[in-house]
């Protein structure tokens, strides 16, 4: 039978290609995010404490209450915005369920999306599924920030919802108080809604803050907020996130999440509740033990032939590669990961129109081991 594909411009991911070809190479694999340390220990404890324990059913459709509660607490004492946990969070399966639930549930066949471009890949397939169209906008290199006045040239009748990301993937740049203030003057007397990728929310350096939309009160009462345990615990493995936004936009987004999941893996819901009671300090030091790899990432590579970008979150660098070879990045990635012993990722993959760079993006989430091994191979170039 021919299978008339509803998605033909997806193929497999570049995290999974990069992943399989560093195992083939046995390459350093400094490709797709993921930290090669273990979560805390007292938050396995608690996992396989939970599971021990029977906590093996169903879990309730929005999550268990303790967690919501807990996130509802951090939330305030973060941002100082108090959410309700019961009609304002929502607990899924990875933010990637999160993003997909929150498009699914607001956009329309016909209507617009507008992305930034780099774009994290998982957006335009879920905004493609939906019969609506993603409208790319890119980033201005060379710091990735927001050109405002493209985005109100390119708001139309049928624009139904912004997707921001801050800390940025792939680059790390983050928004600040003025560019959410641009996005709430864009988006005021409309019926635009927000939808704001904060997966990195707690790796933040050189001592900023965290610009969270929910910090906004006029963007949070239109927004919907999705965050991921997997970055900031160090468990990518456990795919549990979280979605805030206000009661009515709670309420569609979880019609679509009652039938995309129902509801996410129970142990860890139990685990997280009680290690973010127990130690809500590991998300405070998280800016100063991503910071540390990061400075340290950069001194190993200081004497290599790479010029590296600024890097104000997240845990990607993002490197030039031109000193080395002229050639285009998922060629140079390709040499790299044959020759060279290291597994990065492309830029070129997250945009509809790539500029004429020559950069990958490298993650430091890495033991020191790691990072030493893949510097003395970097160089080398
Ligand atoms: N958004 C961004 C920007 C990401 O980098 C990632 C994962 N690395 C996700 C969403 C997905 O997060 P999760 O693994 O919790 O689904
Ligand atoms: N978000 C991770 C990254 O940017 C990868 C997630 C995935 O493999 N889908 O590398």
């Amino acid at each position: 039978m021919q299978i008339d594909t509803k998605l033909p411009k997806v193929g497999t991911t570049i995290f999974s290609v990069m992943s399989q070809l560093a195992l083939e190479h046995k390459a350093v694999n400094l490709g797709q995010g993921f930290p090669d340390f273990e979560p805390p220990q007292a938050l396995r404890d608690s996992i396989t404490r939970a599971m021990a324990e029977g906590k093996n059913q169903y879990a309730p459709g929005i999550g268990i209450p303790k967690l919501r509660e807990q996130i509802a607490l951090k939330t305030e004492r973060l941002y100082g915005h108090k959410v309700s946990p019961d009609t304002e969070v929502t607990v899924t399966s990875g933010a990637t369920e999160a993003l997909f639930a929150a498009i699914a549930a607001v956009v329309r066949a016909g209507e617009e999306v507008i992305v930034f471009d780099p774009c994290y890949d998982s957006y335009e397939p879920a905004i493609d599924l939906q019969g609506a169209k993603a409208v790319h906008i890119p980033l201005t290199l060379p710091d990735f920030g927001i050109d405002w006045q493209r985005v109100r040239d390119a708001i139309t009748p049928k624009t139904k919802m912004i997707l921001i990301n801050s800390p940025h993937n792939p680059s790390g740049a983050v928004l600040s108080r003025a560019d959410l203030d641009e996005l709430a003057a864009i988006v005021r007397d409309t019926a635009i809604v927000v939808l704001s990728d904060e997966v990195y929310e707690h790796i933040v350096f050189d001592g900023a803050q965290h610009q969270s939309v929910l910090r906004h009160p006029e963007l949070a009462t239109r927004s919907v907020v999705v965050s991921s345990f997997g970055k900031t615990y160090h468990c990518t493995g456990w795919k549990v996130g979280y979605a805030i936004a206000p009661k009515a936009l709670t309420a569609e987004f979880r019609k679509v999440h009652q039938y995309l999941t129902f509801c996410t893996f129970n142990p860890a819901q139990w685990a997280f509740a009680e290690f973010l009671e127990a130690h809500p300090e590991h998300y405070l030091e998280l800016p100063a033990f991503y910071q540390a790899k990061r400075d340290r990432f950069r001194q190993l590579l200081a004497p290599s032939r790479l010029k590296l970008l600024d890097v104000p979150g997240g845990y990607f660098q993002l490197v030039d590669y031109s000193a080395i070879r002229d050639i285009d990045d998922i060629n140079f990635s390709e040499y790299l990961v044959r020759e060279g012993g290291v597994a990065v990722i492309p830029l070129t993959p997250f945009y509809e129109t790539a500029p004429e760079t020559r950069l990958v993006r490298l993650c430091f989430a890495k033991n020191d081991a790691t990072m030493e091994a893949a510097a003395e191979r970097l160089c080398k170039l």
